[in-house]
């Protein structure tokens, strides 16, 4: 396990980020040891060396302690943009784990994207901070079939573990969603696959989805994609990508106005919302009636 120095680990938006309403930022680790063929944080932008071993940040903790004793605007903090805070290393360090029982202990909300089931360790943490704050689960699951989830993202749990552990977390009262992206162009983008998640979803007691039909590709995550791409699907769909995409960066489905379409309808009919802001409004308007009431 390698450690590294950091000053801060909580950072703030200058002004609330659309991206699920979140006010500021937490990164406990760098680097993700998930291996999603499709990582965007593996890009040379980013300037992760050895992206697939998880880097812990020291002290982490007790920074995080610092930063919140002293923030002075309350908000909803997330957490799972660059890595996820439910990799293999949390197993065993738990430092998740202490970071959400802060948030707790502060008053901060928090929305969290993963992939793991092992979010569910802590449903005692988000409840309590659910009794005081906007707190927002998301899952990305990119496939209803768990053979494709098992090859595009090979090292976390299987999309119907994902599904399970959703229901269990908005059984338990918690806001669940979905992040349904990438969808991967001549691999996932069927309407039967967009439909099947959707109803799953439902099933499982989901509030949103929110979709991108495609994926985008940077330098390094375009080489390694493709690398494997051709080892689990073949030269025809790495040819496909090349011909179709060229150098693009957004990477869009042929398909995307069809699925666009069905996802919306079959949305509409299992009442699930899909928009940004009707999102964000709903999974914190218990709080903000709380805030109206007590001024
Ligand atoms: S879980 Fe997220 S950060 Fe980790 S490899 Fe997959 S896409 Fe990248």
């Amino acid at each position: 396990m390698e450690f590294i120095e950091a000053k801060q680990i909580i950072s703030s938006y200058s002004r609330q980020n659309s991206w699920f309403g979140n006010n500021y930022n937490m990164n406990i680790y760098k680097g993700c040891s998930h291996g999603c063929i499709y990582c965007d944080s593996r890009s040379d932008c980013y300037r992760i060396e050895n992206f697939d071993q998880v880097k812990v940040k020291r002290n982490a903790i007790e920074i995080i302690n610092n930063q919140l004793k002293t923030l002075r605007k309350k908000g909803v903090i997330g957490t799972g943009s660059m890595s996820d805070p439910y990799n293999f290393v949390e197993r065993e360090l738990s430092l998740t784990r202490q970071a959400l029982e802060l948030v707790d202990k502060y008053g901060f909300g928090i929305s969290i994207a993963t992939k793991s089931s092992l979010i569910a360790r802590d449903i005692d943490v988000l409840t309590n901070i659910a009794s005081h704050s906007p707190v927002l689960a998301l899952m990305t699951i990119t496939t209803h079939d768990d053979q494709v989830s098992k090859i595009v993202e090979p090292n976390v749990c299987l999309s119907s573990q994902r599904f399970e552990t959703l229901k269990f977390l908005s059984s338990h009262g918690i806001k669940t969603g979905i992040l349904l992206m990438p969808v991967l162009p001549f691999i996932t983008d069927s309407v039967s696959n967009i439909k099947k998640i959707v109803n799953i979803a439902k099933a499982a007691g989901v509030s949103y989805i929110y979709p991108a039909f495609g994926v985008t590709l940077r330098q390094n995550q375009r080489v390694h994609f493709y690398q494997k791409l051709y080892e689990s699907f073949g030269e025809e769909v790495k040819q496909n990508y090349i011909t179709t995409f060229g150098n693009s960066y957004v990477c869009r489905s042929p398909r995307e106005n069809e699925l666009l379409q069905a996802f919306k309808r079959e949305c509409q009919n299992a009442k699930l919302l899909y928009q940004m802001e009707d999102i964000i409004r709903d999974y914190k308007k218990d709080y903000l009636n709380e805030q109206m009431k007590i001024f």
